[in-house]
């Protein structure tokens, strides 16, 4: 049972949640509940990269004048930071935010259709002819978009089938029913790539990002997926768990409400942070469609 709110809710199922977006298509559109085609994925994304390089400004690559006097120098910043997707659908985080701000991204998605989805984007992008993809039309299908630094091979994906009730994020293939489906771009070994660079599978993360997918997840699980996530951090000063998810109202009642057809709790802010200490920053985007905190 739900152990957050004094309410009795049932636990979201596993099998439930997986079968329910099983049956959703392959896109933006499936992912986002049916708000793909309009300006969500847009807003969403530049969104979420203004956030992350407010809190991490080292991330930007455009050379600023101005820098906190706390940020690290680029000399002290990991050499290649790297970001973990958690519940990923096609890959639209990983590559609409995290691959214009990071070197490596690790995707993990439990649902099949998802992940291959997501695959066979990023190997698309890995094939691209030279130069192909360079101008972008703005009004463009954001799911025809090339991944930044991919066909180039200074950026890497890495795609991992798994839930997160068992991924452990500093031993990614660890789980026993954890599958590591490719890589592409730097240091995969597909495109006539050496496989060099291949090897940080277990390195951890600076970023971990936990998207509209963690209402799939009981509280217990929820509290165990994040001490797993921190446990996972490179540096504990200036790692990141990022949750951006739907809430309930701060306001009166329900504090978490249970949906029947995907299985999954949607939580009050207050039982999300709860016990695990990661809220540090939050932010509220209220639209048409979403609010959400990250
Ligand atoms: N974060 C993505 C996808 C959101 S849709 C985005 O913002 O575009 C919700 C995702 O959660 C789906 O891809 C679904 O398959 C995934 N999901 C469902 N149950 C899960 C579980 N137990 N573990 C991890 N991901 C899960």
């Amino acid at each position: 049972m739900a152990a957050s709110t004094e309410q009795t809710l049932p636990d979201p199922d596993v099998e439930d949640g997986i079968k329910y977006w099983a049956s959703q298509p392959a896109s933006y559109d499936g992912v986002l509940g049916g708000f793909g085609n309009g300006t969500l994925p847009r807003v969403d994304a530049l969104g979420s990269r203004q956030f992350l390089q407010h809190l991490l400004p080292e991330l930007c690559t455009v050379p600023s004048a101005i820098r906190p006097l706390s940020a690290p120098s680029a000399t002290s910043a990991p050499r290649r930071p790297r970001a973990l997707d958690v519940g990923a659908g096609v890959g639209r985080v990983t590559s609409d935010v995290l691959l214009h701000l990071f070197a490596d991204v690790l995707l993990v998605e439990p649902v099949a259709p998802f992940v291959a989805e997501a695959l066979r984007r990023g190997r698309a992008s890995a094939s691209l002819p030279a130069g192909a993809g360079a101008s972008i039309a703005l009004d463009e299908n954001p799911m025809a978009v090339p991944w930044k630094g991919v066909r180039a091979r200074t950026t890497s994906v890495t795609f991992v089938q798994a839930t997160l009730q068992e991924f452990d994020p500093a031993r990614p293939s660890a789980a026993p029913k954890a599958r590591v489906l490719g890589r592409v771009g730097y240091g995969s070994a597909e495109g006539g790539g050496d496989g060099a660079g291949g090897d940080d599978l277990d390195s951890g993360f600076d970023v971990v990002w936990c998207q509209w997918c963690l209402g799939a997840l009981s509280d217990p699980d929820l509290v165990a997926f994040f001490k797993r996530s921190k446990a996972a951090l490179r540096d504990p000063a200036r790692g990141l768990i990022v949750v951006k998810e739907n809430l309930c109202s701060e306001t009166g009642e329900p504090r978490a409400v249970f949906d029947e057809s995907d299985s999954s709790l949607t939580r009050w802010v207050r039982s999300m942070s709860r016990g695990t200490q990661v809220l540090m920053v939050g932010t509220m985007q209220v639209g048409p469609c979403v609010e959400g905190v990250v």
